[in-house]
């Protein structure tokens, strides 16, 4: 027998029902805000992730799905949203839409992590982006977006944190402040700080090993320069006013090198190890990074498995449709075809019809239309057929009449639409 790849999930049963809440939720507070869906493949060129994401992350040292195609050509199986958004405005040459330009994109991405709960080597997404905006306003709009979208699922036990790491010039004052903080305590830092030190002394503000370390470190927003800081305060003010709460998190500084001012991240209060729900900021570089013009641009992402498992610890409850509101139970050649033709109309009409397939006899399809939990049963004989009736059986409660053919479809859609 076939195994799932250590990591991946099958999703399916009553796990269904959240992923369609989700993606509901998503799409509809997107269209909310003036965003449209973008969809970019899976694969893409392994230098795109390299150049973007940084060097010298997590995710490009040690987690990308990288391979060679028959063509010789390396790819990587995305490991996350933002840089296939901006390697797609760039190609399609979207900057002649003009500005702002808002997306939002929902799936799986692939990170060679180790499998714990709430962190998978395939996870999903969904994600945003508003690009060509610097001001602060489309950053308040980013955060008041994740806001909503996770009180529209029902989620209240989660906290914004937020932080400013400020542009690349002011980044070079504050980065030497790290290098003599830590300077101090070289010999105590863990080995990929150690290593981090040299080439992103930044990341060693969330390793999870030298937390200590990191909470006495000096802070990225005192040495932002005027206008990141002006920047910073306005988000900021702009938050209250729109009565959004956040905590500010001076260690926050994100998995990605790609961001530059506002960094902000969403934690769960129930979820343990792997609380972030997700994350996002601001990437006025990346453009030019990727070979582009300079376009400011900011976005968030958030991972469905996560909210999933915090939905579940705060008890929402998901609306779930029945795909057997009706049973069909038929016996004989000649009510077969009567009821599949009977079937399509009251499908016509919007209800979910479950037929018999197997050709059972009458008790094997009425225990059939129990396990799958049908509202009711109807049930067609050549004996109800020669007398134009067909029996209706409420399945809760049992009780049985007979109805005439010629008007079971209305009946029907009467019953199961006034009391479902
Ligand atoms: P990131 O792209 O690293 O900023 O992550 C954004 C969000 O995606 C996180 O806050 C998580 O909710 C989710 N996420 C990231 N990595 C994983 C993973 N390996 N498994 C499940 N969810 C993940």
């Amino acid at each position: 027998m076939y195994k799932r790849i250590k990591g991946t999930l099958d999703i399916w049963g009553d796990d269904i029902w959240y992923w369609y809440k989700i993606e509901k939720t998503a799409r509809e507070v997107s269209m909310r805000y003036g965003y449209e869906e973008i969809r970019t493949p899976v694969i893409e060129p392994t230098e795109l992730f390299v150049r973007s994401v940084g060097e010298e992350t997590d995710i490009v040292q040690k987690e990308m799905y990288t391979f060679e195609d028959r063509g010789g050509r390396s790819i990587t199986l995305r490991p996350e949203g933002t840089a296939p958004v901006v390697r797609a405005f760039l190609e399609n040459a979207m900057i002649n839409k003009g500005f702002p330009q808002r997306f939002f994109y929902i799936g799986p991405m692939f990170r060679y992590e180790k499998p714990q709960l709430g962190r998978m080597r395939q996870f999903h997404q969904f994600g945003f982006e508003l690009i060509g905006s610097s001001s602060p306003l489309a950053d308040v709009e980013i955060i008041s977006m994740v806001n909503r979208f996770l009180k529209s699922l029902g989620l209240y036990r989660f906290k914004i944190v937020l932080n400013s790491i400020g542009c690349p010039k002011c980044r070079v004052n504050y980065r030497n402040a790290l290098k003599n903080y830590y300077s101090e305590h070289y010999d105590e830092l863990c080995d990929d700080c150690k290593r981090r030190y040299n080439t992103n002394i930044l990341r060693l503000l969330d390793c999870k090993v030298d937390v200590e370390l990191a909470e006495k470190a000096p802070k990225s927003v005192d040495y932002l320069c005027d206008e990141c800081k002006k920047h910073y305060e306005t988000v900021k003010r702009y938050l209250k006013i729109v009565g959004i709460d956040f905590e500010e998190e001076h260690k926050l500084v994100r998995g990605l090198d790609y961001y530059t001012r506002t960094v902000f991240e969403v934690r769960h209060e129930l979820l343990g190890a792997q609380d972030s729900l997700g994350g996002g900021g601001r990437y006025d570089r990346l453009f030019e990074d990727m070979g582009g013009p300079q376009i400011p641009a900011l976005g968030f992402a958030s991972g469905i498995e996560r909210i999933i498992l915090a939905m579940k610890e705060e008890k929402v409850r998901v609306e779930r449709e029945n795909p057997h509101e009706v049973y069909f139970a038929v016996l004989g050649r000649k009510a077969y075809e009567k009821a599949f033709k009977l079937a399509e109309e009251i499908r016509n009409a919007g209800i979910n019809v479950d037929m018999d397939v197997m050709e059972r006899n009458l008790r094997g399809q009425l225990k059939h239309a129990d396990r799958v939990s049908s509202y009711i049963s109807l049930i067609l004989g050549e004996n109800e057929l020669n007398r134009n009736i067909v029996i209706m059986r409420d399945m809760e409660t049992g009780y049985q009449i007979e109805i005439d053919l010629d008007y079971v479809v209305e009946y029907v859609i009467d019953k199961v639409k006034k009391e479902h």
